[in-house]
């Protein structure tokens, strides 16, 4: 079971973002230095300096509100980024002030780990961000500021140094990540070097898919399970999924790689037992080739998986491109039975009207949709809210990310009809998977 990340049990937030505020932050880097393991000699607590350079210019260009909107949507996916690629670590993510943000791990990681680890977080907050006020777009270009920290390294020190190393860039010529102590990594695979490797880790089977089951609420039958792409890499260890798509996506070989995903799971799948469906994920580059439902279709046709047992999940971002073109390809899905859920509900913007104007069957309710319920009111009513808008829709709801019984109960009350989280199973691999499916 993976261990909680440092923030579950935060008391102090920032009231913005829900992100840790800087006390916390402090707090958690001298408790871990007082932790400081005594027989380690490879550094165990690392971070990295965010900071959003053009956050001001926002505000001035876009109004405040879109500039607080791209603060939320920003720390959504530093958030989201270190959930998947720090999983079973302790790590805190906070806000320090306006657009600089920490992040904190405390895991043994290379030096290269952590510095491709920045260069994919760095793209994901580069893509862009809707305005909720409509009209333009915004991108935001991150530096971050890279450091090990050593024991006795204070909190002071420790922001002190990062700081530094970001006014360096700030003043440089263009550089997006650097380290504290001013040298960039040179031993092993840089991320660069990744990319190159990405084609050859197709063919020689270096990806692997772990299946997540998904269960009713009402009476916790098994109903199927979303496919979950992990890169065992000969050299670096194991590279997680957004990392994975990151890479792929600056090597331009996305369609490659989705492609060979959905065909590995539609052939595991294949042995299941009839009643149980396979969820994809579908990437935004997939959706913008007009041949997609086609080529799809008839890919799956050959591994003997019926169209109708198979969900497609689309993230907001691929609606955000060009609706018209992503809704034609949509509905040529229909056409042939594939199911579509929305996935990530509720972590961007939660444009309603795609849920009007598109064939969406079902939402996924991101896991940060759940986090507060327990605690926070508020939390709450906006989770009420987005369900009677679902049941409006007549859509059905999987809630995603239920770690504990107090939250599988609560969103079992409140009438979801289906779930996937660590509080029953975490993504698993096709054997054992199978195993689940025939108990
Ligand atoms: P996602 O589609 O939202 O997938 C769910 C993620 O939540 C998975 O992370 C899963 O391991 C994690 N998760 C499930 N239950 C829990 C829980 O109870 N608590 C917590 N904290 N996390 C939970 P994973 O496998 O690291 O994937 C991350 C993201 O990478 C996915 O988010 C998806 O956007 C993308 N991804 C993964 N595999 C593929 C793929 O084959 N194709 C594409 N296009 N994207 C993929
Ligand atoms: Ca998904
Ligand atoms: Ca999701």
């Amino acid at each position: 079971m993976a261990t909680l990340p440092d923030h579950a049990n935060m008391e102090s937030r920032d009231s913005l973002t829900g992100l840790a505020d800087p006390a916390h932050a402090r707090a958690t880097m001298a408790r871990w230095q007082e932790e400081w393991p005594r027989d380690s000699i490879a550094c165990p607590i690392h971070a990295m300096l965010i900071s959003l350079g053009r956050i001001d210019t926002v505000n001035v260009a876009f109004g405040e509100s879109a500039g607080d909107g791209a603060l939320v949507e920003v720390a959504q996916r530093i958030r989201h980024f270190a959930s998947d690629e720090l999983d079973s670590t302790a790590w805190v993510a906070a806000r320090l002030t306006g657009g600089n943000f920490l992040l904190l791990a405390r895991q043994q990681c290379s030096r290269e780990r952590w510095q491709w680890l920045a260069e994919a977080l760095a793209d994901a907050i580069a893509m862009p961000i809707a305005n909720p006020e409509g009209g333009a777009r915004l991108r935001l270009w991150p530096r971050i500021a890279l450091m090990r920290v050593t024991e006795g390294d204070g909190p002071d020190q420790v922001l002190d140094r990062l700081s530094e190393a970001s006014a360096r860039m700030r003043g440089g010529q263009g550089q997006r990540i650097d380290w504290s102590t001013g040298e960039t990594a040179s031993l092993g695979r840089t991320f660069r070097e990744l990319e190159g490797d990405l084609l050859a880790a197709i063919d020689n089977d270096e990806i692997e898919i772990l299946f997540q089951p998904q269960y009713t609420l009402a009476d916790e039958r098994m109903i199927g399970a979303e496919a979950l792409a992990r890169w065992h890499h000969p050299t670096v260890g194991r590279i997680g999924a957004s990392t994975l798509f990151q890479i792929a996506e600056r090597a331009d070989h996305t369609a490659q790689l989705s492609r060979h995903i959905a065909k590995r799971a539609l052939q595991q799948a294949a042995h299941w037992p009839s009643h149980l469906r396979l969820s994809l994920n579908v990437t935004p580059a997939d959706l913008a080739a007009d041949s997609f439902a086609m080529e799809f279709a008839r890919m799956a046709e050959r591994t003997g998986f019926s169209l109708s047992r198979i969900t497609l999940e689309i993230i907001e971002q691929v609606l955000l491109s060009d609706l018209d073109r992503v809704g034609h390809v949509l509905d040529q899905l229909k056409l042939f039975d594939i199911r579509l859920a929305l996935d990530d509900f509720g972590a961007g913007f939660c444009n309603f009207r795609y849920l009007k104007v598109l064939p969406i069957d079902c939402i996924k309710l991101d896991r940060s949709m759940i986090d507060g319920v327990l605690e926070d009111e508020r939390d709450l009513a906006v989770f009420r809210a987005i369900l009677a808008m679902a049941r409006a829709l007549d859509l059905a709801v999987v809630v995603e990310g239920v770690e504990n019984e107090a939250q599988r109960r609560l969103v079992a009350a409140e009438g979801c009809e289906y779930y996937q989280g660590f509080v029953r199973s975490e993504p698993v691999s096709a054997q054992k998977f199978l195993e689940m499916a025939a108990s």
